[in-house]
């Protein structure tokens, strides 16, 4: 079996440290994705998915624990070289698009590919074929707030796959459409990922969605286990 693309071993985290009133979010979580696997991480609010994901994708430090991407181990590693694997490994998608407003769609997509010293012919390629991939080729020229919900998110899902990552982590990413958009804009999400082969990571409190992932892992009481 490959080596998993993120690994969490003992991962603990906790808020107010020493202080009355501290939060123990995470107590020694652990996990595991594989290649090409697609895995949901269910649990309540305020359980610990965005605290869990922000470690994952090394935006956080955990207070213990071992914190693997494609098998190196990064919480102890500077900061220049978390940045550099956070960049070309990992893309993230947010419950709220995020996408910049004084920009098109396609643009939106081709900013992230750019700062990582792809030419722009080849972005704008990329980024034609990623808008084609979800569905909304013809939207390339919109801004975000010309586009609805559903598509802001699908223009999102595209800007994280940009740089080619290895690792799609996505905190809630149709906690904010309606069911039925939700449910179309999450198949496309599902689509691409399976087209692009990565592993993804995605936080959801819907266990329908939950449902067409490869694996559920539940978060609680700041462990992981598997549904
Ligand atoms: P979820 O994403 O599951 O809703 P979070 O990871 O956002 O949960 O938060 C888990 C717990 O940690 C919550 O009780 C939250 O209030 C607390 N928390 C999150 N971030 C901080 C912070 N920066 N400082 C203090 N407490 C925090």
């Amino acid at each position: 079996m490959s080596d998993p693309v993120l690994r969490l071993a003992g991962v603990q985290k906790v808020y107010k440290k020493g202080e009355p009133g501290e939060v123990h979010v995470l107590r020694g979580a652990d996990l595991s994705v594989r290649r090409g696997e697609i895995v949901a991480l269910v649990a309540p609010s305020g359980a610990g998915k965005s605290t869990l994901l922000h470690i994952a994708g090394l935006l956080d430090i955990a207070d213990a624990g071992t914190v693997e991407i494609a098998g190196e181990a990064l919480q102890d590693k500077p900061d220049r070289r978390r940045t550099a694997v956070r960049r070309d490994s990992v893309g993230f998608v947010y419950q709220f698009h995020h996408l910049l407003p004084e920009f098109t769609a396609l643009e939106n997509i081709v900013l992230p590919q750019l700062a990582n010293g792809t030419a722009r012919a080849t972005a704008e390629d990329r980024a034609r074929s990623l808008l084609n991939s979800v569905g909304i080729g013809e939207r390339a020229g919109h801004r975000p707030a010309a586009m609805s919900g559903g598509e802001q998110q699908r223009v999102a899902f595209c800007r994280a796959m940009a740089n080619t990552p290895k690792l799609l982590l996505a905190d809630e990413p149709t906690g904010n459409l309606d069911p039925a958009t939700s449910d179309r804009v999450f198949d496309a999400l599902v689509t691409l990922v399976r087209d692009t082969g990565l592993s993804a990571l995605i936080a959801t409190h819907n266990l329908e969605l939950a449902g067409r992932m490869d694996r559920i892992l539940r978060l609680e009481d700041g462990h992981l286990t598997e549904a």
